[in-house]
């Protein structure tokens, strides 16, 4: 069986609804933005919004973190 979902691109990338972990605003993953973080190897969803991962990566790049969560990840304009 050859299910198609609703005219969406056939790469298992749907537009989904996260909650912010910061704000807990809702914010848009984007099929777009999904296509962009597997690009880069990042298979989690983002934890932050737009706004929120901006601030987030600021504070990292003062604190000089080890962890790269999406430090070089910048959201693609959509
Ligand atoms: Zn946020």
């Amino acid at each position: 069986m050859n299910q198609e979902r609703g005219g969406f691109m056939d790469n298992g990338f749907e537009p989904k609804i996260l909650i912010c972990c910061e704000c807990k605003q809702e914010f848009a993953f984007t099929v777009a933005a999904q296509q962009y973080f597997a690009e880069r190897g990042y298979a989690e969803d983002p934890k932050r919004c737009k706004t929120c991962h901006t601030q987030h990566k600021k504070i990292q790049r003062n604190k000089h973190s080890g962890e790269t969560e999406f430090s070089e990840a910048h959201y693609p304009e959509l």
